[in-house]
């Protein structure tokens, strides 16, 4: 069976779906496995490379997708790339199935067997496939990086002969995968770090990071998480009472880190343009929410903005893509552990039982109909 790579084709792409270690463990399955030539650019990896490790590279997507019975991918196929790729083909990829819901019934009509990778569930034994987890860890570093190379005082307390530097302040909002990872890097380059969250679990997990933990502490946030490890949306009631502690505390800082999402809708603006301009000249914003909407209400998506009253907020799409060499080596390990999990040894197949928990989460389509419950089409839901 072929196992088919692409380049990617959004313009901020630089991922890569496989890697020569991926594509090794995947020879051995017995696959034969395609690459596009170029794919590897964007992370440092050349035709060579992939051709070393026991890929052919071809010269077209046509070319790679040619019989093709499995497509490894970062984002959506874009339509013209979706129309090349044989019907009852397996696709793996970060589909966005939620930001385009057109997108499921259109892949069920090619014929396509999509698995959106973005639906797994946060159980243990999905653990090492969690594509969000691997990513979502990787731009929390980057962010914390990026932030410190546009602030023009640097992170740590400096005592010098010629005097003292002040420590910066950075305050994470939102203390998942990102946050925690954004605290950690902070921490580890000498910033004074205070975190929120609405997850009552994320107190505790901040605190032990050495982060301080500000938020509104209520009924309604006790209650904040679902059963599947989310945040829930707020309520407007919640959403004031945090303004306020928000005001306060996005004042005091020299950096804000912003991580906060809720899966399957637009992510809460919970930095206001009023907080914005009530920041010191010079202070920066990171938005790792950026491609769900952001979290301050100023963003750009895609850009970085200069306020007038000196503020930087960097809106960057696709953050992970900002250090593709670490995200694609893990979002490559991550599919590679799902088709591992799920593969069939004698028939050298990929083999997705439809009772299973992680199957169930993530198959979104099967041949040629939806099958996700939450994209079955009104009529039959
Ligand atoms: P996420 O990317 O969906 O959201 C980031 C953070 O923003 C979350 O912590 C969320 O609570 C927070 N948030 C949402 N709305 C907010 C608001 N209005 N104000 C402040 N904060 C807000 O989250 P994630 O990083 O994917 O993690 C979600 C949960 O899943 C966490 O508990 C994490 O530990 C857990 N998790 C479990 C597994 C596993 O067991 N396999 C894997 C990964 C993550």
């Amino acid at each position: 069976m072929r196992l088919a790579v692409l380049r990617e084709r959004r313009v901020f792409e630089t991922r890569v779906a496989a890697t020569p270690d991926t594509v090794k463990k995947l020879t051995g399955l017995g696959l034969e496995v395609v690459v596009e030539t170029g794919a590897g650019q964007g992370a440092s990896i050349a035709d060579a490379d992939f051709a070393a490790a026991g890929a052919r590279i071809a010269s077209d997507p046509a070319d790679a997708l040619a019989g093709a019975g499995i497509l490894f991918a970062v984002a959506a196929p874009e339509p013209e790339i979706r129309a090349m790729i044989p019907r009852g083909c397996l696709l793996v990829a970060t589909i966005g199935a939620f930001g385009d819901p057109g997108q499921v019934a259109a892949l069920a009509e090619a014929g396509i067997d999509a698995v959106a990778m973005e639906l797994l569930p946060r159980i243990t034994r999905a653990q090492s496939m969690d594509v969000l987890s691997s990513q979502a860890n990787l731009a929390g570093y980057r962010g914390v990086i990026e932030a410190a190379a546009a602030f023009a005082r640097g992170f740590p307390m400096m005592m010098t002969a010629a005097g003292t530097v002040a420590p910066a302040r950075v305050f994470v909002i939102g203390a998942g995968v990102a946050g925690l990872q954004a605290i950690a890097t902070a921490r580890r380059m000498g910033a004074i770090v205070s975190a929120t969250d609405v997850r009552p679990a994320a107190k505790e997990e901040i605190a032990s990071l050495g982060a301080t933990y500000v938020g509104v502490e209520d009924e309604e946030s006790r209650a904040a998480q679902t059963a599947g490890g989310y945040a829930k949306e707020m309520s407007e009631a919640f959403r004031a009472r945090q303004a306020e502690l928000m005001a306060t505390t996005v004042a005091k800082n020299d950096i804000v880190v912003c991580t906060a999402l809720v899966m399957g809708r637009k992510a809460p603006v919970i930095v206001t343009a009023a907080m914005v301009g009530a920041m010191r000249a010079g202070s920066v914003i990171i938005d790792l929410a950026a491609d769900a909407g952001g979290n301050c209400a100023l963003t750009q998506p895609g850009a970085s903005i200069l306020t007038e009253n000196g503020v930087q907020v960097l809106g960057w799409r696709n953050w992970p893509g900002r250090i593709p060499v670490a995200s694609s080596q893990l979002y490559a390990r991550n599919l590679l552990t799902f088709l591992t999990t799920f593969w069939d040894k004698e028939a050298r197949a990929p083999k997705l039982p439809e009772s299973d928990e992680i199957v169930k989460g993530v198959a979104l389509t099967r041949a040629g109909a939806v099958v996700h419950r939450d994209f079955l089409p009104a009529a039959a839901a």
